[in-house]
């Protein structure tokens, strides 16, 4: 069912958050959260896993814990349903569906409840989200996927689902541009608007973009600071969902080229770009965060896995993207308290022109499109899509200074 229009003669209300004080070893299950994973600690000398977190085993004491992922499969035993909260952002939200779930691991945990759940006594799963206050938050979902169940109430409170919602991709002209424009139509969105700068280079697919209904073209170029104050003047009230795909990369280290010109182009785009947007941007998302069902929910950045640890092949585009990610980190703490989600993305090499010469394996724009969109419903804040990121990720987990001197090597 379509949420409610939100009726404009009301005000809108000041965004509240569920609580979100947590202790440093509860932040591991959020860690995993935000990378879309559900992580229990289990104890390394007795087997048990156990929940909630604590600094030590609760069967036989050992301090040695480590994060496991968990299937979540249990069964419900009971459930509530909340009519009563002294907590603000849940008061806003009464009746609220609770349940208590043994896992087949072990743990019994008190679960927000998917409402397609069936009565307890029943089998469901138990997935980690990120809750509003970017928290990890456990949802028991129910065992079978069910017809809309992204739809439930409760769920979309703590995903960015681009359903019946407004979104803005900035850069459309490339090919994850296109691929995503029809990923996240597909996927239910209202109105895509589709963001192109340099309107004179003809670009293949770009053209069909404006022949599907929910698709708007919308000039903008983040190179240009009065052309994205237009534009956020022009429907920045409006946007629920923006994903900057804006990127711009070229293939250099340091010694290879003279002159500064073609890295502050990258600095331009791909650092510059991203701050022009958040300021003009990011204030209207902000105050749009408790808009009702369909309010701002997510800012979406295309980064990139070098900007992990420099790439010396693409040495100064690797440098852009790390000065964007740090960004980005101040851009999450600046909308957190709104509820909304910053979400960082960081593929390995995209299958385009400028990774020609790269041999494969390179992450396919559509492949990339369907994950960011898996990450909007998924409630995770950042993603390592394909092989290669995944690889580097845990490599760089493992040992940053080891992957710095793989990549000097060119391993
Ligand atoms: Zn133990």
């Amino acid at each position: 069912m379509r949420p409610p229009r939100k009726n404009p003669i009301l005000r809108t209300r000041v965004p509240t958050l569920p609580p979100s004080v947590r202790s440093r070893v509860a932040l591991g299950l959020t860690a995993a959260a935000a990378r879309g994973s559900f992580e229990l600690q289990v104890c390394r000398d007795c087997g048990t896993v156990q929940y909630p977190p604590r600094e030590s085993c609760r069967v036989c004491l050992s301090l040695r814990l480590d994060w496991h992922v968990q299937d979540g499969a249990g069964e419900l035993l009971s459930e509530t349903m909340l009519r009563h909260s002294n907590e603000l952002f849940y008061r806003e939200r009464m009746p609220w569906r609770l349940g208590m779930v043994r896992l087949d691991c072990g743990p019994v945990l008190v679960a927000h409840l998917h409402g397609d759940c069936a009565p307890a006594p029943s089998r469901v799963r138990v997935r980690s989200a990120l809750d509003r206050a970017g928290q990890a938050a456990l949802m028991a979902m129910p065992e079978k996927d069910t017809p809309n169940m992204a739809d439930d109430r409760q769920l979309r409170e703590m995903t960015c689902d681009p359903k019946f919602r407004k979104v803005l991709i900035t850069d459309a002209k490339t090919p994850l541009g296109h691929a995503l424009v029809e990923a996240i139509v597909a996927a239910g969105a209202d109105l895509v608007w589709a963001g192109y700068a340099e309107p004179w280079k003809k670009t293949a697919g770009f053209d069909q973009l404006a022949s599907i209904p929910q698709v708007a073209l919308l000039p903008l170029d983040l190179t240009n600071s009065r052309a994205v104050k237009d534009a956020a003047g022009e429907i920045g009230g409006r946007v629920d969902i923006l994903i900057n795909t804006a990127d711009h990369h070229r293939n250099y280290g340091i010694a290879a080229r003279n002159g500064v010109e073609v890295a502050r182009a990258e600095m331009d785009v791909n650092y510059f770009g991203l701050l022009r947007l958040a300021q003009e941007f990011a204030p209207a998302l902000r105050g749009r965060g408790a808009d009702g069902q369909s309010s701002a929910v997510a800012w979406v950045n295309l980064l990139s896995i070098f900007a992990l640890s420099n790439f010396p092949p693409h040495g100064t585009y690797s440098a852009s993207k790390a000065a964007a990610l740090s960004l980005a980190q101040c851009l999450r703490a600046e909308l957190g308290p709104a509820g909304v989600r910053v979400i960082n993305v960081f593929p390995g090499p995209i299958d385009d022109e400028w990774n020609q010469l790269l041999p494969p394996p390179k992450i396919a724009p559509a492949r990339l499109a369907s994950d960011i969109v898996h990450a909007l419903r998924g409630g995770v804040e950042d993603v390592y899509p394909g092989d290669i990121a995944e690889d580097w990720l845990a490599r760089w987990r493992d040992n940053p200074k080891a992957l710095e001197r793989e990549l000097a090597a060119g391993t």
